[in-house]
């Protein structure tokens, strides 16, 4: 057993704590970042299977105005591939342009709505109002991550800046669920479920239809996704600061200011940066030495955040395919959302999925399979080829495809406490696999050279993420953190001492841009404070 000493530690080395542990390290800090799995990267993350590059976490990533600037500001080379997105809904597919991504996908929903094409132009008109919104947002680079503000960029900056400040506005008033949004301007059931399941459960609407934006904005990097935080994590080290992977923190210590990791080493720090689960962190913290007073306030913010959940969860395939790329290019871009029944999910996801999951134990494996092979045929896949950006991703001639759709961590932990997990999982491989071999690739079955899958079970153990969720707090109830964009730089307070917080937990809605937005404004803090 160890004890080391660190003017900064960030426990998690996903996108946000990586990019808290970048700044600081440029700033000259001493940071030292643990992270508990043997690489960095989290969500963001790729490997290697029999020649294939698949990426396991964010399939794309959206630039946002952040990631080419950061990149520069950081003098980072990496090559960024473009990465356009195709909509498909049972044979019809479109591919999304930054200039015809809304009339694309209006055309697609008259064809396949024709009675609703009244409705239909009113959802496209409040879509095309969240694009414009999320335009002015993105058009320039993100102030805070270009420094270097020359004479061109500052007049930039300053006509786009009133503009901006509207839109914080507007945004902020657009919370209301996308489902109950979309119900006002229609009562096609089929219509709002076919653009609403795209989205996590009750995703507000400015950022659900914001979408339409982020589709158009997503580039890929040469070699996968993952090559994003291996060069964060490389310029980390080149600016002096250090990263100890395989430590896991089992208990933080804020009177004594030390974490412990599993095997019992501490490590003593002035600032800690918790940049991993949140409910993970209220519930090692130990408060034995504090003063009743100052303890209220985190006992009430742990039990706040104890009493919620994590957003929906993904399940994966990972399939290696015995046919070319050509095979898959002829039907879609490479990042393509899937949804092989205009039908819609209607209450499958919903009051089924609930009664399956409270009454699990009267029901029998076909009952569940049942479900399954409903949900299976209406959800919406999203689905990648990482090849289609940069051919060397997969051996020549064979091509690597990444299927995934939402998935409910509540109904896989049953299955596992019922002891039917690994033949749970291989029903659902085969479901999917069954799916889109009857619809968009009929030869797919036969073609599969090997396939795996992670689940929201196993995203939960290996990135440590409450529910399996992969962006932060369910919507389904009001979320305990901060979720106003103005107030983005605040996200990273707690009530704990000496503590900030970072990522998907810390803001909401999240997802990769506000894990590197409150990993830099945490970054900053610490900055300033110390100057
Ligand atoms: C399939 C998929 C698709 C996605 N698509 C998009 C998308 O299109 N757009 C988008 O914006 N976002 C997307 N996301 C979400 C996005 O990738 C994440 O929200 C973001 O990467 C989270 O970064 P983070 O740093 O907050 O947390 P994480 O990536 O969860 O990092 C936390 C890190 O902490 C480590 N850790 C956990 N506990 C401990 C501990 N006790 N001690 C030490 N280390 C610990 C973990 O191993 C992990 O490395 C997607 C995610 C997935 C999985």
């Amino acid at each position: 057993m160890s004890k080391d000493n660190h003017r900064t530690i960030i426990v998690g080395g996903g996108m946000s704590g990586i990019t808290a542990a970048v700044y600081l390290a440029r700033a000259g800090h001493d940071v030292l970042l643990l992270e508990k799995n043997k690489e960095c990267g989290g969500l963001l993350n790729s490997f290697q299977r029999e020649g294939f590059t698949f990426d396991a976490g964010a399939r794309s990533i959206l630039n946002a105005g952040i990631i080419h600037p950061m990149l520069r500001e950081l003098d980072i080379e990496l090559e960024f591939l473009e990465s356009p997105v195709s909509i498909g809904i049972e044979n019809d597919i479109i591919n999304l342009t930054p200039e015809n991504a809304v009339d694309e996908y209006r055309k697609l929903l008259e064809r396949l709505y024709p009675e609703s094409a009244e409705d239909i132009k009113v959802v496209i008109s409040k879509i095309e109002s969240i694009m414009k919104d999320m335009q002015t947002m993105y058009k320039i680079d993100n102030p805070n991550f270009r420094e270097q503000k020359d004479g061109a960029y500052l007049k930039q900056l300053l006509g786009w800046l009133p503009g901006f400040i509207r839109v914080l506005g507007r945004m902020g008033k657009q919370s209301e669920p996308v489902e109950s949004y979309l119900a006002k301007l229609t009562s096609n059931q089929s219509l709002i479920d076919i653009i609403a399941q795209h989205f996590f459960k009750k995703t507000p609407t400015s950022f659900a239809l914001g979408y339409f934006y982020s589709y158009t904005d997503y580039i890929y990097p040469r070699g996968g996704t993952g090559e994003l935080p291996k060069a964060l994590v490389q310029k980390i080290i080149e600016f002096g600061g250090k990263i100890q992977t395989e430590t896991e923190i089992t208990g933080v210590n804020p009177s004594e200011k030390e974490v412990r990791d599993k095997n019992g080493n501490t490590y003593s720090y002035d600032t800690l940066i918790w940049s991993a689960d949140l409910k993970t962190l209220y519930r090692i913290l130990e408060l034995n030495n504090f003063e009743e007073k100052d303890s209220q306030e985190i006992l009430e913010q742990k039990e706040l955040l104890l009493s919620k959940r994590g957003c929906d969860s993904v399940y994966s395939l990972f399939v290696g395919v015995d046919a070319p790329l050509e095979e898959f290019s002829s039907k879609s871009n490479g990042h393509f959302f899937y949804t092989p029944s205009k039908q819609g999910l209607g209450e499958t996801h919903w009051s089924e999925l609930d009664s399956l999951i409270e009454n699990f134990e009267t029901k029998s494996k076909d009952d569940i399979l049942q479900w399954l092979d409903k949900y299976c045929q209406l959800t919406t896949y999203e689905i990648s080829i990482p090849a289609f950006r940069d051919p060397t991703l997969a051996p020549n001639g064979k091509t690597g495809v990444e299927i995934s759709m939402l998935f409910e961590y509540d109904l896989l932990k049953k299955v596992k406490d019922a002891n039917w997990y690994e033949e749970f999982q291989s029903e659902v491989e085969n479901r999917m696999l069954d799916v889109l071999s009857n619809s968009i690739y009929p030869s797919l079955r036969d073609k599969v050279l090997f396939q795996s899958s992670s689940t929201p079970l196993s995203i939960a153990k290996i990135v440590g993420t409450s529910e399996g969720a992969i962006v932060g707090w369910s919507y389904l109830s009001p979320v305990p953190v901060v979720d106003n964009l103005r107030k983005i730089p605040s996200s990273v307070l707690t009530p704990i001492p000496n503590v900030y917080q970072t990522g998907q937990w810390a803001y909401s809605p999240a997802g990769l841009p506000t894990a590197i937005i409150t990993g830099w404004n945490a970054a900053q803090k610490i900055i300033k404070k110390k100057k």
